[in-house]
């Protein structure tokens, strides 16, 4: 959903850095995503957008720089907490519990929430993806990885997300997964969930976004709208393939 030019600021980082012991991941990264946007950052391997996802949802700490969700400090606030204010990330890998069904596996992603809509909000996911109502009781390490992926988004859906993180969620799938999985994530978008897309296929990342960053070594060389940076020559060159 394209926000409109008022709606407020949800989640901002202002001079972000990040460093595992020498290696500095993340240099001085201000981005900011209006609710209601998709925004998707893409880059090369190892550019930083995993580390990016991981020091917003307070995962862990920056060396300096800061983040703010809903207009609070991350850094003050632990991430189980975040998680309840409705900042959610699926990680890349998705981190799904591999011992435990289907079932239990939605459960865990509504495992801080205290209303009476969770069985409801199961039900939708399940409308979402069939294929984990029909194996609900199966182990989740049994699932093919489009379904894991798939898992794994329906239970950051049972968080009940405003702002969603997405690391990879096309890694390693098959074509139709694929499909599957970006018509999943503009229909949330489209809901009114702010979305935050971290993607290694550029193309169908920057055609489903309203905006774009583009990080480098840790930096951010480029921003704008995702249909600009589509046309644009040196994106296309470096991230498009042609
Ligand atoms: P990819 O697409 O390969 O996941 P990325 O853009 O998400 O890449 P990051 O995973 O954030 O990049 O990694 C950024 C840099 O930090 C890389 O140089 C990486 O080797 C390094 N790095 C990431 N995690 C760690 C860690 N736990 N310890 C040390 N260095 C790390």
């Amino acid at each position: 959903m394209s926000p409109d030019a008022n709606a407020p600021i949800v989640l901002s980082t202002h001079g972000l850095c990040v460093s595992y012991g020498g290696i500095q991941a993340v240099k001085h990264l201000s981005i900011e995503l209006q609710a209601g946007e998709l925004v998707s950052l893409i880059g090369a391997n190892g550019a930083g957008k995993t580390t990016t996802l991981k020091a917003i949802c307070g995962l862990i700490q920056p060396q300096s720089g800061e983040v703010r969700y809903m207009g609070q400090a991350v850094h003050a606030q632990g991430p189980w907490s975040l998680v309840s204010q409705g900042l959610v990330m699926v990680p890349e890998g998705r981190g799904i519990f591999m011992r435990m069904s289907i079932d239990e596996n939605l459960r865990m992603g509504a495992y801080l929430r205290r209303d009476d809509q969770i069985d409801a909000d199961i039900e939708a996911v399940y409308a979402r993806f069939p294929r984990l109502k029909e194996r609900h009781k199966q182990l989740a390490g049994t699932l093919s990885g489009g379904e894991q992926q798939m898992l794994a988004m329906g239970r950051a859906l049972l968080a009940r997300p405003k702002v969603l993180l997405l690391d990879e969620p096309s890694m390693g799938l098959s074509p139709i997964m694929v499909d599957k999985i970006f018509e999943v994530v503009a229909d949330v978008s489209k809901q009114g969930v702010t979305v935050l897309l971290v993607e290694q296929n550029a193309h169908r990342a920057l055609e489903m976004a309203d905006r774009a960053y583009v990080m480098e070594s840790g930096e951010m060389v480029l921003t704008g709208a995702a249909s600009d940076l589509l046309g644009d020559p040196q994106v296309q060159a470096a991230y498009l393939g042609a």
